[in-house]
């Protein structure tokens, strides 16, 4: 028998989920954001089951070749551009958008030619601080890329640093209206927290990611009450079962120690899985359906689980570890971090199925 533990992916929970952002921002077209092999699910398996949507973006140029090789020919975007001139190539020969964000990949572009046009998004930055041009800089950006032989469609993109929590995007997009107003350009803005709460952004494109699979972008409201359905269940199952006296102790640095006699399930998945090390006694797992918590510090193949409650659990209970009743984002909470971060995290050694 192969160890247990596996990552479902569900396609008509992806299905769903690309209708809630529809149904969200009826009028903008939808970026689905599948890079990082779509946020640990699979790209291949994402981008089919997400088809529907108007357009990808990824991160790397691998990615959006592997995408056109697989016969999608919506626009896929790359969301930092090229990182060497050289990659402009291949970036006409597949016919792929890019992001521009700095100096440097405007001066490639000038030097680039092709019968294809190349579509740019321009990123402006407007807060956040990480990519874009500073607004003093865009109508020299603007200038010299529309003196590019290459170019095709403009379109003015920013990225929000809390659209997710306070203090919300009113800053960043009142900034990016006053630059954007006078051009007359397609615009894109809201990642998945903007565009499930701040209509005001959705202009001509959204750039969902991390609602597609299920996963609230908020601390305060769950996916669930989003209408979002889990795209990825990470399961395994019961290997050992131990029984512990009041008082004795479970895992490395014995740091669960038992306030009853107490059964202890050992479940097929660790730290070396992608689950998180920082999950901490009493996170929530599912044992045969059943909510249940994990006890004492996750090992890097293993980790324990309080069957005191679940006699009819043995060896060979099923174990959900996140999915299904039980979302990712309660389990990324109780390790001090975000979904994202777990999904992300799955390791090459945990089989990828379809449900
Ligand atoms: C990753 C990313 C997104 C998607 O963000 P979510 O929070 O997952 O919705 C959107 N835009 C850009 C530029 C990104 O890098």
């Amino acid at each position: 028998m192969t160890r247990p533990i596996q990552a479902i992916v569900h396609p008509s929970a992806l299905v769903n989920n690309l209708l809630v952002a529809r149904q969200a921002a009826p009028i903008s077209k939808i970026l689905a954001v599948i890079k990082a092999n779509a946020y640990g699910h699979g790209l291949l398996r994402v981008a089919k089951a997400l088809e529907e949507s108007d357009g990808f973006a990824v991160l790397s140029l691998d990615e959006a070749v592997r995408l056109r090789e697989a016969g999608f020919a919506q626009p896929i975007l790359l969301l930092e551009g090229v990182f060497a001139e050289a990659e402009l190539a291949v970036v006409t020969e597949h016919q792929l958008s890019l992001v521009v964000h700095n100096q440097a990949q405007i001066e490639w572009l000038k030097h680039a030619w092709s019968p294809v046009r190349i579509d740019v998004f321009l990123k402006l930055n407007t807060g956040m601080n990480r990519l874009g041009f500073a607004p003093q800089d865009l109508p020299q950006a603007l200038a010299d890329l529309r003196s590019c032989p290459v170019l095709g469609r403009i379109t003015l993109m920013t990225h929000f640093a809390t659209a997710d929590e306070a203090p919300g995007v009113n800053e960043q997009l009142a900034l990016f209206q006053t630059l954007h107003q006078p051009l007359a350009l397609p615009s894109s803005l809201a990642n998945s927290a903007a565009l499930l709460r701040y209509p005001e952004t959705h202009a001509d494109w959204v750039r969902p990611g991390i609602m597609l699979y299920g996963s609230s972008p908020f601390s305060d409201r769950s996916a669930a009450e989003l209408g979002l359905e889990p795209a990825m269940s990470l399961v395994s199952a019961v290997i050992a079962v131990q029984h512990v006296k009041v008082g004795g102790r479970v895992g490395y640095g014995g740091v669960f120690s038992a306030d009853r006699d107490m059964r202890v399930g050992v479940v097929a998945c660790g730290y070396a899985d992608g689950y998180p090390r920082h999950a901490a006694t009493g996170t929530p797992i599912l044992v045969e359906g059943v909510r249940t918590r994990t006890l004492g510090r996750v090992s890097m193949d293993m980790l324990m689980v309080d069957l005191t409650a679940l006699p009819q659990a043995g060896i060979g209970s099923p174990v959900t570890l996140w999915g299904g009743e039980l979302s990712v984002d309660e389990v990324a909470r109780a390790a001090g971090t975000i979904s994202y971060e777990l999904l992300c995290a799955r390791a090459e050694r945990v089989p990828l199925s379809e449900a």
